[in-house]
């Protein structure tokens, strides 16, 4: 059976645009008959208590999942044995660049600004030795595509350009395109609903899916939700969170339902009205009160 989810990362508190997120990936996939699944991406940034006020959050809305929820932390093995795989395949290579050499060195031709460069790409078993010996090692992918095109229901085909992305951090952390990519198969997720911050990310994630032989979801990028600056919606712009708009009486459903259109009382009226289609595609913007 089909499946979707949501993947909140436990940096902290959710705030309306998160929720409005969640609440659209449980719309996509309710009203298409999919079962729906929880993940939470906790191997980085992790808050104590913000994974269990999350999830207590997401089910006061009125959503619901199915199976136990996915913790990334109890996933570790399965990452490390991909990178294993994909470095026994001669896929991979050493990195020891930090941020900032990255952003300070020229890009490759056809590559936007920011993408990996190619420093430690082919460097000689003498460089890396010595390299080795500053700074613990990333583990990129060797990509052997500058592009790929994944199918999207809101953006239709979305191409984008894929560089050498790392696989694992130099902190020995197994980085987020990989773990996205392995737990969504892992889970048997079929459709990605999430913010259109990470449209730009979803070819090379359905790119490395297909080196490790995973097939690609599909993706429906909902667009993200912004101050009245036109910024991203963020903790410091007032109340955001569920328990701080509930604080000021504000009607966090019926603010979530009012943006997309949609009448009912919440989660489960709404899943007959929800049309994709007839989803607003301009961000949501939010004054949040103080
Ligand atoms: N935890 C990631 C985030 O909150 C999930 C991204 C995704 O849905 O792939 O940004």
């Amino acid at each position: 059976m089909p499946v979707g989810r949501y993947a909140p990362s436990p940096s902290g508190d959710l705030h309306v645009g998160n929720l409005r997120t969640a609440v659209l990936a449980w719309l996509f996939a309710r009203a298409t008959g999919r079962r729906f699944v929880m993940r939470v991406d906790d191997l980085d940034r992790v808050r104590p208590g913000a994974a269990e006020r999350q999830l207590a959050d997401l089910a006061a809305l009125g959503l619901d999942w199915d199976d136990p929820v996915l913790f990334q932390s109890e996933r570790l093995d399965a990452y490390a044995s991909a990178v294993d795989r994909l470095v026994a395949e001669g896929r991979t290579f050493e990195c020891f660049c930090t941020r900032r050499e990255i952003l300070e060195a020229p890009t490759a031709p056809h590559q936007p600004p920011g993408a990996y460069p190619g420093t430690c790409r082919d460097l000689t078993d003498a460089q890396r030795d010595e390299r080795r010996q500053t700074r613990p090692a990333a583990i990129r992918l060797r990509a052997d595509v500058a592009e790929w095109t994944v199918a999207d229901v809101l953006h239709g085909e979305v191409s984008a350009s894929v560089d050498d992305l790392v696989l694992r951090r130099g902190d020995g952390i197994p980085a987020y395109n990989l773990t996205v990519v392995l737990d969504d198969a892992h889970q048997g997720v079929d459709q990605v609903v999430r913010g259109d911050d990470l449209l730009a990310s979803a070819p090379r994630q359905a790119y490395l899916a297909s080196l490790l032989g995973l097939p690609a979801p599909e993706y429906a990028h909902v667009p993200l939700v912004l101050n009245t600056d036109g910024k991203r919606l963020a903790k410091r712009d007032g109340a955001v969170t569920l328990a701080e708009l509930a604080e000021r009486d504000v009607d966090v459903l019926r603010l979530i339902g009012d943006s997309l259109g949609l009448a009912g009382d919440g989660p489960a009226d709404w899943l007959a009205e929800f049309d994709p289609a007839r989803l607003p595609r301009a961000p949501w913007v939010v004054t949040p009160p103080v």
